[in-house]
């Protein structure tokens, strides 16, 4: 018998992968987690039914979290992610020579401890001496932190459930404040196709807070209609003003520093959407 699973992406929408064993399907103490083995994509993290990272496209989304704004800032040495259980984004950020210290606060401890034993190649770096792991609440620790971070990563899950108050202006208000005087802050911030209301919502919020707020994109074929969102805002330091040929060539399979600049071109509509 052929098991299949399906992420409903809207009431009468969703994309489907044939499932070959799944390793864990359980309730946690904030959300609905399974660890899937799918033929295409290989091992497969979803929460609340929501296709989190998976092993075959896992790197594009990880290192346009990372690296688009770790070449932004000049001196990035103390990284905050909120969210990110899975790790994929604190492997990215390891890669950077300058980050002295990496604080990765998730709410769900469970995910962190199946990303370990289910997702080695992506939970890689959570024991590097650099990182600290907080199972905690990201909005209480941006609240209890100021003047700290360089640079803050918001690897979310969507805006429901446990992650709701991760897309207000006051999060984004104390992102603000949890952050150094040249500090910058980037953001998943969902797909142009279904959710264009939550990207105008953002965006108007993140302005009323940053001084520079920009706008950039990524193709990932798991995450609903493939072309995902991100949203940086920056106290001074502008993306679009780096001069990409400094930029080093690291490990990556997506992100270069000639792609850099060009991930900020949007299509027409989606830039119609953030004008
Ligand atoms: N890349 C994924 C995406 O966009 O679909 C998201 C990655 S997943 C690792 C997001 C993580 O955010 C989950 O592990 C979840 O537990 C965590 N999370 C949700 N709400 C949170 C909160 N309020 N504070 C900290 N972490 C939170």
């Amino acid at each position: 018998m052929e098991l299949w699973y399906t992420e409903k992406q809207t009431e009468s929408y969703g994309i489907t992968a044939k499932v070959k064993e799944t390793y864990v399907h359980e309730q946690t103490d904030f959300q609905q987690l399974a660890m899937i083995e799918t033929e295409e994509f290989g091992t497969m993290l979803v929460l609340d039914g929501m296709v989190m990272t998976t092993d075959k496209d896992e790197f594009v989304y990880h290192e346009m979290v990372a690296h688009p704004a770790l070449n932004t800032h000049p001196n990035p040495e103390q990284v905050l992610v909120v969210g990110g259980g899975d790790g994929g984004v604190v492997r990215e950020i390891l890669k950077h020579e300058k980050v002295k210290r990496v604080v990765l606060v998730d709410i769900d401890g469970k995910v962190i401890e199946y990303s370990k034993k289910y997702l080695p190649n992506i939970a890689s770096g959570l024991d590097d001496a650099r990182v600290e792991v907080h199972v905690n609440d990201g909005f209480m620790h941006i609240h209890d932190h100021k003047n700290e971070y360089d640079v803050i990563m918001v690897d979310s899950t969507e805006p429901v459930g446990p992650a709701a108050n991760l897309f207000t202006r006051g999060f984004y208000q104390g992102i603000y404040e949890a952050l150094k005087e040249d500090g910058l802050f980037v953001a998943q911030t969902d797909n142009p196709w279904f959710k264009a209301d939550l990207i105008q919502s953002v965006n108007r919020d993140v302005k009323e807070v940053f001084p520079v707020v920009r706008v950039f994109w990524a193709n990932v074929p798991t995450y609903p209609s493939g072309l995902w969102t991100f949203t940086m805002g920056s106290k001074q330091h502008d993306p679009l003003a780096v001069d990409e040929t400094a930029i080093p060539e690291r490990e990556t399979k997506y992100y270069t520093p000639r792609l850099h600049k060009a991930a900020f071109v949007l299509p027409k509509f989606v830039e119609d959407l953030v004008k």
